[in-house]
């Protein structure tokens, strides 16, 4: 084994994954990726991901009402992931959340009444957040001050915002993750991927999107994650090792992930 990785992001429990998801698995195994944490986006995709950490000890899942399903969201759903939640020790935190006004700005009320409920739940719960933020970095870091949250533990996933930005969610207590856009010719934010110290830095696929390069607008699977950490490793000029590892470590601090994760177990 080379190298261990573990994917902090993906969405293993839809469609895409349907025909051959154990063969995913498998696949993200023989690249070294040892865990890998499936996010729910609402109540039953969050069941869905519950479900799966059942079939394959190397994953483990996320609870939460993403901001693109507050409108489809109920109420007592919130009732029910807590419920969820406290009886799946598999789910390591409450995911994924956020705010998002490049897909949907019409229901921004509720998207602020979902993302404030969700990090109460996690506040209650003990867990750490797992953040969505589409061109909403002014209107959360304004959230945050009005809700007096100056600490949170968690990580913005997928970052997008500039070097003031993560300076903020950094003096926060936050991590930052990175997927396969770090690996485009045209990514922009090589300053910001620099500015985030290893310590604080995660990495993910998002699969089934954000694949890397050479899968570019493929499928994207947790087996291309090494291509994620060899990216960021060329921008911090630092060996691939010293990324796998530290990002590793970080993964399993953040989401309390058992140390049998690093060991070398084959099969799922
Ligand atoms: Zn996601």
């Amino acid at each position: 084994m080379n190298q261990i990785w573990i994917d902090t992001h993906c969405h293993l429990q839809l469609e895409a994954f349907g025909a051959d998801l154990a063969e995913v698995v498998a696949r993200a195994r023989r690249a070294g990726v040892q865990a890998m944490i499936t996010l729910g986006t609402d109540l039953a995709s969050s069941q869905a991901c519950v479900q799966l950490t059942e079939r394959f000890p190397a994953l483990f899942a996320a609870a939460g009402i993403h901001p693109s399903e507050v409108a489809r969201a109920k109420a007592e759903d919130e009732r029910a992931l807590e419920t969820l939640i406290r009886n799946h020790p598999a789910i390591v935190a409450v995911g994924e959340i956020g705010l998002d006004f490049y897909w949907d700005t019409t229901h921004w009320q509720a998207q602020y009444d979902w993302f404030g409920r969700m990090l109460r739940l996690a506040q209650r719960l003990d867990l750490p957040v797992v953040i969505h933020n589409r061109r909403a970095h002014r209107e959360m870091t304004w959230f945050f001050q009005e809700q007096g949250i100056e600490q949170l533990n968690g990580v913005m996933h997928c970052f997008s915002g500039q070097v003031v930005d993560a300076r903020f969610y950094l003096d926060m207590g936050l991590h930052i993750s990175f997927t396969g856009n770090v690996s485009y010719p045209d990514f922009r934010n090589r300053e910001v991927v620099k500015f985030v110290p290893l310590d604080r830095l995660l990495l993910e696929t998002d699969a089934p999107y954000m694949a890397p390069v050479p899968y570019r607008k493929q499928r994207n699977e947790p087996a291309y994650l090494p291509l994620v950490g060899e990216a960021i490793a060329r921008i911090h000029r630092l060996p691939v090792a010293e990324v796998a590892r530290r990002t590793t470590e970080n993964a399993i601090r953040l989401f309390s992930l058992p140390e049998t994760v690093l060991q070398d177990h084959e099969g799922s």
